[in-house]
């Protein structure tokens, strides 16, 4: 069984991309075999598992656009079993580009379709908007993890991200589903984010993830280096959260 999870919020700065790189490498080092799909054109993903981006001969553009098979972008990573389709800033002229293309929705869907089977979980790592990269993402996933910042503010522009999954549901895969709610950046020291975990939870219910991500500095220090937490520090509050994260999400398989 492979499972294609998007981790989406049109919100910048959620913690998707940390999401991304850590839950993979979490899930990679408990013995799965993980593709990380990076489809924003900041890239952060793919340097953040330690991809120098000037050297990406193929990227996900290339195989939005050119159409070329994905097996000729996917690249290793330092962790067995944890693999990556790179983006780079070519990326960026996509979203116009893909206008005047025939079901450019589904352009996502068609290439992981032919990769599907090696993997047992592809995470595709979404961009900060609600444009065609996002929707091709939610019409490529099995389900969506909505990270969400322990903020004022957290739930603002939700309803407009679950109007997306529903309309993704309506016409283009009525398959996808809410995999789970992500509480991120818990900074324990304020009642504020007791708040938000409450109001998330009134509104999500069984959705939220048991799991909840608090600030730690060493999960911001990680990408700098190129490395995952788990790399980078596992002995961190850090690498012990995104691990149990990945023991959650198993147990939902
Ligand atoms: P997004 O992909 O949604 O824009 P990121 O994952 O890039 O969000 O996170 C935004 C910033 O916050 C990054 O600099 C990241 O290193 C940092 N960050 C993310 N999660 C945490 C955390 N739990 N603790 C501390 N810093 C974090
Ligand atoms: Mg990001």
């Amino acid at each position: 069984m492979s499972k294609i999870i998007a981790i989406a919020n049109q919100k910048g700065g959620v913690g998707k991309t940390t999401t991304s790189v850590n839950l993979g490498a979490g899930l990679a080092t408990l013995g799965k075999r993980v593709l990380l799909v990076d489809i924003d054109p900041q890239g952060n993903t793919t340097s953040g598992v330690g991809i120098n981006k000037a050297d990406v001969a193929n990227c996900i553009y290339n195989i939005l656009i050119d159409d070329i098979p994905p097996h000729e972008a996917i690249q290793e990573t330092k962790i067995e079993g944890l693999h990556i389709i790179p983006a780079t800033i070519q990326l960026a002229g996509a979203e116009i580009e893909l206008v005047s293309t025939i079901s450019r929705e589904l352009r996502l869907k068609k290439a992981l379709g032919l990769v599907k089977q090696n993997y047992d979980y592809i995470i595709i790592d979404c961009p900060p908007s609600l444009g065609i990269l996002t929707i091709n993402s939610l019409t490529a996933a099995d389900s969506v993890i909505i990270p969400i910042q322990c903020e004022y503010y957290a739930l603002e522009g939700l309803s407009q991200l679950l109007n997306t999954v529903r309309l993704v549901q309506k016409n283009l895969n009525p398959y996808l589903q809410i995999e789970g709610v992500l509480l991120t950046m818990l900074d324990a020291r304020t009642n504020l984010g007791i708040q938000v975990i409450e109001e998330v939870k009134k509104y999500f219910q069984e959705k939220v993830y048991r799991t909840i991500i608090p600030r730690n500095i060493r999960l911001s220090e990680a990408p700098s280096h190129g490395q995952s937490i788990i790399t980078y520090d596992r002995r961190s509050k850090g690498a012990e959260v995104y691990y149990e994260l990945a023991k959650e999400v198993l147990s939902y398989e």
